[in-house]
């Protein structure tokens, strides 16, 4: 059956990871980030890193490690799930790349942005830095692929923190009418329309 490569993008904390590990397992990773606990990387200037220190996720709380990790010029590594599942009645094997890190131009990110076949660019209703970093993702797609017709899905996740809300739902609405693309405020933590936004990035994919 047909495989589908696709890519989460988005700014850091809106919740990527808690999202895809939600999709994937139906767990809300509440004491650990997988892309914190792999592993730590120091920029040592002119696009060289040094990897610095391993964490285990038994020594360390996840706000230790936040704290720690805020005093290195950290980059997170990548994680890449596979799930097979059915969509509209028909299998499809999933490629899902949880990326983490600034959207920088990077030779690893030019590649995974080639490569991808879709993409999930997210940001958190509580944050409005990150709503307006979804355009820069959706530039950065552009400048690799060099097209306009790249499946995506606009997602605004924490949707059951409304008492935090920055973002209105109106303003989401509306960019991904600019964008022509699916919309959804989703909530990792309860999984309020988890599976509807891989499936609806499933289905533009095979539009095209
Ligand atoms: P990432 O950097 O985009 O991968 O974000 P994470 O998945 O690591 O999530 C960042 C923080 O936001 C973590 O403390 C999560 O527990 C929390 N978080 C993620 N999604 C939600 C959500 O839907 N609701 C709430 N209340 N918290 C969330
Ligand atoms: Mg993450």
């Amino acid at each position: 059956s047909r495989e589908y490569k696709l890519v989460m993008l988005g700014a850091g904390g809106v919740g990527k990871s808690a999202m895809t590990m939600q999709f994937i397992s139906h767990r809300f990773p509440e004491d650990h980030d997988p892309t914190i606990v792999l592993c730590c990387w120091q920029n040592t200037g002119g696009g060289k890193r040094n990897f610095v220190w391993p964490f285990q996720k038994s020594c360390y709380s996840l706000q230790r490690l936040r704290i720690l990790l805020s005093f290195l010029d950290y980059e997170e590594a990548e994680d890449a799930y596979k799930i097979r599942i059915r969509i509209d009645d028909e299998p499809a094997n999933l490629d899902i790349l949880d990326t983490a890190g600034q959207a920088e131009f990077t030779a690893m990110r030019d590649q995974y942005m080639r490569a991808g076949e879709g993409f999930i660019i997210c940001y958190s209703i509580t944050d409005r830095r990150s709503f307006h970093e979804v355009r820069e993702f959706k530039q950065l797609i552009y400048r690799v692929r060099r097209t306009d017709d790249t499946p995506v899905v606009l997602v605004g996740n924490k949707s059951d923190l409304k008492q935090l809300r920055q973002v209105t739902r109106e303003e989401g609405l509306a960019l991904a009418r600019e964008f022509s693309c699916p919309f959804f405020e989703t909530s990792a933590a309860y999984r309020y329309y988890i599976d509807d936004v891989f499936h609806a990035l499933v289905r533009e994919i095979r539009r095209k």
